[in-house]
């Protein structure tokens, strides 16, 4: 006991003999010990308090091996940050910084400047240029294709051409895209209606509901259309002298198939100029990136939902953009500044940690260093790529008890994304001579690290797409453990 306390403290030890005297004595009290092993656990005693007392001074909060190969999962954390974010934090917050001082007047500054200017290189500086494009010219950027679609249709009418200045586009940073949807919904209709589609009110999990978010936000929600079919008349007939906002919502988790009808953004931007009310769409993941370079082709973009004329758009950090958990909310400057200025701001903003990894995401954007960003690092993985690494994995376990197969499969994005947003991969499929997929599954969780895989038809599934390569042989190794 003297040398654990010498080297965890005296607190902490005499807290682990508690506990664990307590637990013997429920046993004894339950009579569940004979005399033989009461003297084997008196015998383990100190051994038993060493161990409590790493359990409870170690970490709950562990890291793992995805191996799930949905890149944006939820229960694990959504998206891994950039390495250089991690740099960034660790650099920045076991520090003083700048956070909101401006070094150059001496004076206090605004914590939004850090990412806003980055924001702006990559939205607003992409739409002055759109509004001219030549269709039949090749795209300027990699998010260039989507202009060729959307045009320059709408924009124009809210920034014309003696507005193409770099401030018309901000973005300010809160919480989550819940918080950014509470706060949007709250500023620019409070006490006002809300339009919405009956197929677009949907629930995200962890209790964000439409309905609810719009109560809460005190704006009345006002739904038009059916759950499979909205047209745009719909909204139109449904405006009236209470209507502050129209809003459309990305299904995200679910689809609609069959009998449907849902208007075009473009038929809505139309409607929400021509009524002089603002549209406001809550994208849900927000792809700063163009998915279509990766084959995912339905999955609006933000500069898309921009381009289109859309005047605000919500969405999260930790989705699609690879960051780590926020809110953002971009669009036009002025009634984003409405936004800024609502006490609810205060409350819902994030701290230095969040700025600093946002910063370091965004400018890996902006530098085009997609690769640096692990979830677009993930999406532009190749099936080849994935099958080469899994065939060496699948070499250096002995096939004895453990049978491992390679299968064609689909990887999931995940995290908002439209569940059919798949990609093309190659699995890793475990069979065991003596254990069903339950077992090896609770298995390879209990391994350090834990291994989360899943399981279909009787088989254990492994997708490498989501296993970092430096992860590769700690997986062969819990692989090795198993057979
Ligand atoms: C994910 C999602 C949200 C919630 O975003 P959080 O960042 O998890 O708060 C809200 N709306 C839509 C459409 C989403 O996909």
């Amino acid at each position: 006991m003297q040398t654990l306390i010498e080297r965890e403290g005296h607190a902490a030890v005499a807290e682990s003999i508690r506990v664990v005297l307590a637990r013997l004595r429920q046993e004894i009290a339950d009579a569940q010990l004979d005399e033989k092993s009461l003297d084997l656990a008196l015998g383990g005693l100190s051994a038993a308090v060493a161990r409590q007392l790493r359990q409870s001074l170690s970490y709950s909060l562990l890291p793992l091996i995805n191996a799930t190969g949905v890149i944006l999962h939820t229960n694990l954390g959504r998206a891994p940050i950039a390495a250089s974010a991690l740099d960034h934090i660790r650099a920045t917050a076991n520090a003083y910084s700048n956070l909101a001082f401006d070094i150059e007047t001496g004076a206090r500054g605004k914590r939004d400047v850090h990412v806003d200017r980055l924001f702006r290189k990559l939205l607003d500086d992409e739409l002055p240029s759109c509004a001219r494009m030549d269709p039949s010219a090749p795209p300027a950027t990699s998010l260039g294709a989507s202009a060729k679609r959307a045009g320059s249709r709408g924009r124009t009418s809210l920034r014309g051409p003696e507005q193409t200045n770099a401030t018309a586009i901000s973005t300010i940073v809160v919480n989550n895209n819940a918080a950014a949807v509470l706060l949007a919904l709250n500023s620019l209709a409070e006490r006002g209606e809300v339009i919405v589609s009956r197929g677009e009110l949907v629930e995200i999990g962890g209790s964000f509901r439409i309905p609810d978010v719009m109560s809460k936000s005190n704006a009345t929600l006002r739904e038009v259309g059916t759950t499979n079919r909205t047209r745009v008349a719909d909204y139109d007939r449904a405006i009236n002298e209470h209507t502050r906002l129209l809003l459309r919502v990305h299904r995200s988790n679910f689809e609609i198939t069959g009998f449907t009808d849902q208007p075009g953004l473009d038929e809505l931007v139309a409607l929400a100029q021509r009524r002089n009310l603002p549209l406001m769409e809550d994208l849900g993941s927000g792809a700063l990136f163009d998915l279509r370079s990766v084959g995912v082709n339905d999955e609006p973009g933000v500069l898309d939902s921009l381009r289109m004329g859309v005047d605000i758009v919500t969405y999260s950090g930790d989705k699609l953009l690879g960051g780590p958990q926020a809110g953002l909310i971009s669009g036009r400057a002025e009634l984003v500044a409405r936004m800024r200025s609502n006490s609810l701001f205060r409350a819902l903003r994030v701290d230095k940690l969040t700025y600093a990894a946002l910063e370091a995401t965004l400018l890996a954007y902006v530098k085009r260093d997609h690769d640096a960003v692990p979830v677009l690092r993930m999406m532009r993985l190749s099936k080849d790529e994935i099958a080469l690494r899994a065939e060496k994995i699948v070499s250096r376990v002995d096939p004895a008890r453990l049978k491992l197969e390679l299968l064609d499969g689909e990887s999931v994005i995940g995290g908002g994304a439209a569940p059919s947003a798949v990609l093309p991969t190659r699995l890793i499929a475990l069979t065991h001579s003596h254990l069903s997929a339950d077992e090896l599954n609770a298995r390879l969780r209990a391994h350090t690290p834990p291994v989360i895989a899943r399981i279909d038809e009787g088989r254990v599934l492994l997708d490498l797409r989501t296993v970092f390569p430096e992860q590769d042989a700690n997986l062969t190794t819990a692989l090795a453990s198993l057979a």
